[in-house]
């Protein structure tokens, strides 16, 4: 790649990579920094919040708020402050040099100091009749957010790992029952994690069996769910190939989907950014000057792109601001004499 930048390149302090809570705690710091984010929203504006009705546990909101309300307020306040937003999406990213190069999904070509990853993490979505509809009216993927409206109900998860067992007993606070649903015999769940969820008296076990509708509206919410089992285990697939399943039609008041996510970090594969086995953004270690840096100098992440284990609204937002902070720093000293810099062999570009 040719170093020079173009002269026509527009080139930043800071660019944001996702407007999740993250990515909008970043960009009021760097707003107020006079750092002129530019903030690049990526295909899913907002993140995972707006996908959540009401947050109650968000510090300072003593009646809750809505998700896509505390994304639209962040968006005022970072715009308030001069934050810019473009729809656009990461197609393309290079730290040969340095400012590094950007290419977006609309044809623009950026150029930015700093950069915040803050692209997040996408939950899985298992694929079930009318799921698109109902997600947020009873169909969730955050027991934490969502799991105190479920007082007194009947709830399914889907999932054996980890994550829905956390959500299972999680729930299990709130729900009168709990039925964990997994489409084969075994968990993949952590024994102690297991454990719990067998041990726990209001916590039941679908084994071998999916979930194939989600029945409610709106308005009314989920009432029900259309479950298919098979004594072999994977019945989706079976169905799918005409194999003979036994399907059934559960009430319950909600259905939480616990099969993982997927972080948001497809177009920092191949780069010097270094990523753990499931995709999520490494940062460095506390004892490094600054948290959110990551293996290239000058690049930092925050909220669920490095997080794997809070995942929370108020988490994300705190370390949004973080890595602001850490870019702050960054852009006013360099790395501290403390850094660790592994690409400190990337050319600096004439700007
Ligand atoms: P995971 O370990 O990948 O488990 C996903 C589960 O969902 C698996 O049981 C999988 O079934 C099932 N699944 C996947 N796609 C499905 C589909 N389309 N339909 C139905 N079921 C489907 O993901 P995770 O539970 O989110 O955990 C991810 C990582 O985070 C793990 O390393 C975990 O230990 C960690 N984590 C830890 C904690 C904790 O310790 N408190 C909490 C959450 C997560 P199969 O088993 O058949 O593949």
């Amino acid at each position: 790649m040719n170093g020079a930048p173009d002269a026509t390149t527009d080139v930043r302090d800071v660019v944001i990579v996702g407007s999740g809570v993250a990515g909008l705690s970043a960009a009021v710091y760097a707003a107020r920094a006079d750092l002129e984010p530019l903030v690049l929203e990526g295909p899913e504006p907002g993140g995972q919040l707006t996908l959540t009705t009401d947050i109650e546990n968000y510090l300072g909101f003593p009646e809750g708020i809505g998700g896509m309300e505390l994304i639209q307020n962040g968006k005022e306040q970072a715009t308030a402050f001069g934050a810019e937003f473009t729809h656009s999406t990461v197609e393309d990213v290079s730290f040969e040099s340095r400012p590094y190069k950007l290419e977006l999904s609309d044809g623009d070509v950026l150029r930015t100091r700093a950069l915040i990853v803050a692209s997040g993490a996408s939950a899985r979505w298992v694929g079930a009749e009318s799921e698109d509809e109902l997600m947020g009216y009873g169909l969730s993927t955050c027991a934490t957010c969502d799991g105190a409206f479920h007082r007194g109900d009947d709830v399914l998860v889907i999932g054996g790992g980890d994550s829905a067992m956390e959500e299972a007993l999680f729930l299990a606070k709130f729900a009168d029952s709990v039925t964990i649903v997994h489409r084969r015999e075994e968990l993949r769940a952590s024994e102690i994690m297991a454990d719990r969820a067998r041990d726990h008296e209001d916590i039941e076990f679908r084994w071998n069996t999916e979930l194939e509708a989600i029945h409610g509206s709106q308005e009314a919410g989920v009432t029900g769910a259309t479950l298919v089992s098979h004594p072999d285990g994977y019945p989706g697939e079976k169905a799918a190939i005409g194999v003979d399943v036994d399907r059934e039609t559960v009430d319950v008041g909600g259905v939480f989907y616990g099969i993982g996510h997927t972080p948001n970090t497809e177009f920092l594969r191949g780069t010097p950014i270094e990523l753990d086995d499931d995709g999520y953004v490494q940062t460095t270690d506390t004892d490094a000057w600054a948290t959110t840096a990551t293996a290239v100098d000058g690049v930092f992440a925050a909220g669920d792109v490095m997080d794997p284990n809070y995942q929370q609204a108020v988490t994300a937002a705190g370390m949004g601001s973080m890595a602001t902070l850490d870019a702050e720093t960054w852009l006013e000293t360099g790395a501290p004499a403390s850094a660790e810099t592994p690409d400190s062999s990337i050319a600096e570009a004439d700007d």
